[in-house]
C-alpha cells in the first residue's frame, strides 16, 4: 500500500513538473555585452552613425532592455542573438535621446516566424500583419514577425517593422494610440504637427508619395511609418519632407547633425 502511495505521489510530481515546464517558456538568455556591441556595429546603421560615447550608452540600454523584457519565440522560430539585438535596437532607437525612459507598458515580445493576421492565425489567407502592439488580453505584449524584423535591418530601405511597433508603444503610453505621443511631443507642436500630418495623408491618398502608403491609414500609422523613415533614412527625409523632418527632430529630441 505504502508503495502504491509512493508511486502515485511520484507520478503526480512528474506530471506537475511536465505541466509547468511546458507552460513556462524558457527565459531567453541575454547576449553578452561584447556580442551586443559587435552585432550592433555590424548590422545596425543607426548605431554606426553614433559617436563612440553614444554607442557605449546605446548598447548598455539594449542590454538593459533585453534583461527586463521577455522575448518569446513562437512556433518553430529559432531566435538568434542577432534577432534579440534587432529587437533591443528597435526599442532603444526611438527613445535614445530620452535617457530616463523605460518601457513600463511592455512585458513580453512574441516572435512569430512569418506574418500573421489580426486574429494571430498564422495560416489564414490574410497574412499581411508584420507586427502588432497588443490590446485587451494581449495588453503589455508586442508581436513581431521574425522575417520582417530582420528585413527592417537588412534591406536598407526606409521600412523597419521593429521601430514601427515601438513607436506605437510610445504613442500608446499616454493611453491613446492616436498619433500624438503626449509624453514626447511639446504641446506647442501638437497643432502644427496635425496640420502637416493631414496634408501629407491627403497627398499620399491622392497621388502617392515616397512615404509608404500605409501611412495614409490614419494619424497613428502615419506617425509609426514616418518614424521608420526618420530613423532609417534621415538625410532623405530631410530632403523630401523638411518640415516633417524638423518636427520629428523636436519630438525625438534629436539635435541637428546628431547620428545622421
Ligand atoms: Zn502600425
Amino acid at each position: 500500500m505504502a508503495t502504491y502511495i509512493g508511486i502515485g505521489f511520484f507520478v503526480v510530481i512528474i506530471l506537475l513538473f511536465v505541466k509547468f515546464s511546458k507552460k513556462a517558456n524558457a527565459p531567453q538568455p541575454v547576449p553578452a555585452s561584447n556580442n551586443i556591441e559587435d552585432l550592433l556595429s555590424k548590422h545596425v546603421s543607426f548605431y554606426q552613425r553614433l559617436s563612440s560615447g553614444q554607442q557605449e550608452s546605446f548598447s548598455k540600454r539594449v542590454s538593459q532592455f533585453l534583461s527586463a523584457t521577455r522575448i518569446t519565440p513562437v512556433g518553430n522560430v529559432q531566435l538568434t542573438d542577432l534577432d534579440k539585438v534587432y529587437i533591443g535596437a528597435s526599442a532603444i532607437i526611438p527613445i535614445f535621446h530620452f535617457p530616463e525612459w523605460q518601457y513600463t507598458n511592455l512585458d513580453e515580445v512574441l516572435v512569430y516566424p512569418g506574418s500573421f493576421d489580426e486574429g494571430f492565425q498564422q495560416h489564414s489567407k490574410d497574412r499581411n500583419v508584420l507586427g502588432m502592439v497588443g490590446d485587451g488580453a494581449l495588453n503589455r505584449q508586442m508581436i513581431l514577425s521574425q522575417e520582417s524584423l530582420r528585413q527592417g535591418y537588412e534591406q536598407k530601405n526606409a521600412g523597419n517593422t521593429g521601430i514601427h511597433e515601438f513607436v506605437h508603444l510610445l504613442d500608446k503610453s499616454d493611453g491613446a494610440t492616436d498619433g500624438l505621443p503626449e509624453f514626447f511631443m511639446p504641446s506647442s507642436l501638437k497643432d502644427p504637427w496635425l496640420k502637416q500630418v493631414h496634408r501629407a495623408i491627403a497627398e499620399i491618398r491622392q497621388k502617392g508619395d515616397d512615404i509608404n502608403p500605409y501611412a495614409g491609414t490614419n494619424e497613428a500609422e502615419f506617425l509609426a511609418v514616418i518614424s521608420e523613415y526618420f530613423f532609417t533614412k534621415p538625410v532623405l527625409l530631410e530632403q523630401h519632407h523638411p518640415e516633417i523632418y524638423q518636427m520629428l527632430q523636436t519630438m525625438f529630441r534629436k539635435k541637428d547633425g546628431q547620428g545622421k
